[in-house]
């Protein structure tokens, strides 16, 4: 039998076999330690797959359209990121760049790293290596927090011009909510049991 250790109170027991769909409690602080799912690999591969086509959707189309007194300006997810550095914020501009864009990419890449070899049943190169990096990236991508500063903009800009939001903005806002589903149905103890067996 297991030994499972408690994340939040550090207790030692063995672990007791769980039913499908069951979430097995920390019997000390009552803690959720981890939750049985048959469809995690596919169910998260799905989300991934549909987190990245929105991703390139987000990134590649305009967000907002702005007319300023007859003058038309799109914006892009990057556009950001841009008038940062030529603000002479360019410290700034790389973290937004990396919070923002590069770093849920990267997330999202490595999820599909590991996720595609388990469910074709492939011999993976240096999946627990990928899977790590998911977990150092999780409090990293923060998109949700661009997407507070796109709203607050928004806001302040009603008054002065006439804003018209594109198909990225929805895009992104779908994407939000697609890779916290994700975060949300990928069970790490089930992925790490199923790592250790394609070894
Ligand atoms: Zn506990």
């Amino acid at each position: 039998m297991d030994l499972i250790a408690c994340h939040d109170c550090d207790l030692l027991y063995h672990q007791p076999s769980i039913a499908e769909g069951r979430k097995l409690r920390c019997p000390r602080c009552g803690a959720v330690l981890l939750q049985h799912r048959h469809d995690c690999v596919e169910r998260c591969l799905m989300l991934v797959l549909a987190a990245l086509i929105l991703f390139t959707v987000a990134n590649a189309y305009p967000l907002l359209s702005l007319d300023l007194q007859g003058r038309e300006q799109d914006t892009l997810l990057i556009t950001g990121v841009i008038e940062l550095y030529r603000q002479n914020q360019a410290g700034l501009a790389v973290l937004v760049l990396c919070v923002s864009i590069l770093l849920p990419l990267i997330k999202l890449l490595s999820q599909l790293y590991v996720l595609l070899p388990l469910y074709f049943g492939w011999r993976g190169w240096r999946l627990p290596v990928a899977m790590r990096i998911v977990d150092i990236l999780h409090p990293w991508a923060m998109m949700e927090v661009y997407m507070l500063g796109i709203l607050v903009a928004i806001v302040k800009l009603a008054s002065l011009a006439s804003i018209v939001p594109d198909a990225a903005l929805y895009a992104f806002a779908a994407l939000i909510m697609v890779m916290a589903a994700t975060d949300a149905s990928l069970e790490p103890h089930d992925i790490w049991e199923r790592l250790s067996k394609t070894r």
